[in-house]
């Protein structure tokens, strides 16, 4: 069967598209997320034209063989993971950037282009492509769009779907599907370009993406406000909104995340603080806007307001911000990376929450969050080769989940579903959800091919 698999792909595929060595194919298994199944692809295949594509799901749809798309691999929640005998359609040879138009506002992209290039690209032109993911300079569009990122400026711009007006999709059949526009309004049928992002690569593989651009923001300042506990941070956060202020961004890092990013970039930020948020402004007058949001904070009882001096000063913040993640995997060696959302009423209630779930399990647990959203992540620090630690990093991941549901949230905010959660998926739709759901797969894939396993 493998070897007719791999002689059927080679007929459409140039002889270096075609990867089978073990050694090989094996580093293509899994994405980033701990905890997550993965098995072994019979090959990967990395498709530079979008016929190449049609040609690999023309075979693997004859052959009755799984598919799985991948970008970067960066993922958080196993959605990118190999299932045993599968073929791993790698689509991060096809970067190229086809258009930008500054009359249009729109860049036309093929979906292996890296977040952060397509930023710089658009920038030239006076443009900007807002998502932004703290992966930016790894993670690919096509990623983004199968798993609707977020990212740091979402407060203020929104997410991934806002900015997807429409898709090449190359579907289980082979057939090339058109969606969506390149116009700034259409409503003819149904919508589903927003039905692709974030389906996890399960009802076809994106082969170009029309999006929305934006007119480049001023550069933002940042404020840095220390509070003696999470709960006054998360009081300046409502405080912030229940205000009408517009910030850039609005992130909460505890204070295990700021000791871990600290230690693993010696950054100098302060230590002995419970909680700092960051706020920013790319306004016209940033820094009458962050006098104002300061205020704002101490009247929430911070115990110190610091406005960064100059751009570099922000960026510097933003750079400790963006690192949090990959700081706090150093604490332990291995994180579980929940990514709950609440309403922003609720933020203070969750942060509680996961306090006393860290106490319960006996774990560090480090919280950054996205708080001008209400997506947090807080982050099970373990010792993988510690089976209790690990069952015990388990079960307070899957505590996390349940408080974010009991407190009004989604299980994922901007991560996706993929394996690490699909068990809470159900919890979340209910049965109906999930039936109209399954319908929608089965339109798009009868056979069941494209990435097997995620989400349901
Ligand atoms: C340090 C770090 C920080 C992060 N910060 C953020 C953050 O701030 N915000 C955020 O949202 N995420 C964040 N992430 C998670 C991750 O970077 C995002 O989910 C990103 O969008 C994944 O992109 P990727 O190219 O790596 O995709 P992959 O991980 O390869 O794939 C993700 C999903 O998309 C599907 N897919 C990929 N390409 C296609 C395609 N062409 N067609 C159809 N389906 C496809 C895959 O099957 C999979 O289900 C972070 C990850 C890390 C490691």
């Amino acid at each position: 069967m493998s070897s007719a698999l791999v002689e059927a792909l080679r007929a459409g595929l140039p002889a270096d598209a075609v990867l089978t060595d073990p050694d090989v194919t094996s580093s293509y298994a899994h994405d980033m997320a701990s905890f997550c199944d993965a098995g072994a692809p019979a090959v990967v295949v990395l498709p530079r034209t979008v016929e190449q594509v049609q040609h690999v799901m023309r075979t693997a749809t004859a052959l009755r063989v799984p598919v799985v798309p991948q970008g970067a691999r960066t993922g958080l929640s196993g959605g990118a993971n190999a299932s045993d005998g599968c073929v791993v359609v790698s689509l991060v040879k096809m970067d190229r950037i086809l258009e930008i138009s500054p009359v249009d506002r729109i860049a036309v992209v093929e979906p292996g282009v890296v977040n952060a290039t397509l930023s710089r690209a658009v920038a030239e032109h006076g443009l900007a492509y807002p998502p932004d993911p703290s992966s930016w300079e790894m993670c690919t569009i096509g990623g983004n769009i199968g798993t609707a990122s977020g990212g740091l400026c979402c407060v203020k711009y929104g997410v991934t779907a806002e900015y997807v007006l429409g898709l090449d999709v190359v579907l289980a059949d082979g057939r090339l599907l058109r969606t969506g526009r390149r116009t700034a309004k259409g409503v003819a049928g149904y919508d589903l370009t927003r039905l692709f992002v974030g389906s996890e690569g399960s009802l076809g593989i994106v082969v170009r993406a029309v999006l929305a651009l934006k007119p480049r923001p001023p550069r933002q300042l940042v404020l840095a406000a220390e509070f003696a506990s999470a709960a006054a941070a998360c009081d300046a956060v409502c405080a912030v909104m229940a205000k009408g202020h517009l910030p850039s961004l609005l992130e909460l890092m505890d204070r295990t995340t700021i000791r871990a990013v600290n230690s693993l970039a010696h950054m100098g930020l302060p230590e002995t603080t419970e909680a700092l948020l960051l706020a920013a402004f790319d306004t016209p007058d940033p820094a009458a806007d962050l006098a104002a949001v300061g205020a704002l904070c101490e009247a929430a009882g911070a115990t110190q307001v610091v406005p960064a001096e100059d751009a570099a000063e922000s960026e510097l913040l933003l750079q400790a911000r963006r690192l949090s993640l990959t700081a706090l995997e150093a604490v332990k060696g291995t994180t579980m990376i929940d990514d709950v959302c609440v309403p922003r009423s609720r933020l203070g209630d969750l942060l509680d929450g996961v306090e006393r779930i860290a106490e319960k399990y006996a774990l560090t647990i480090g919280v950054c969050a996205h708080a001008g959203d209400g997506n947090t992540h807080p982050t099970v620090c373990f010792d993988a080769a510690d089976p209790d630690e690990s069952r015990r990093a388990r079960e307070s991941f899957d505590e996390i989940m349940a408080l974010g549901l009991d407190l009004g949230g989604t299980i994922t905010g901007e991560h996706g579903v993929g394996v690490l959660k699909k068990e809470w998926l159900a919890r979340e739709l209910g049965p109906v959800g999930v039936e109209m759901q399954r319908a929608v797969k089965a339109a798009f894939d009868p056979h069941h091919l494209l990435n097997p396993g995620k989400l349901f």
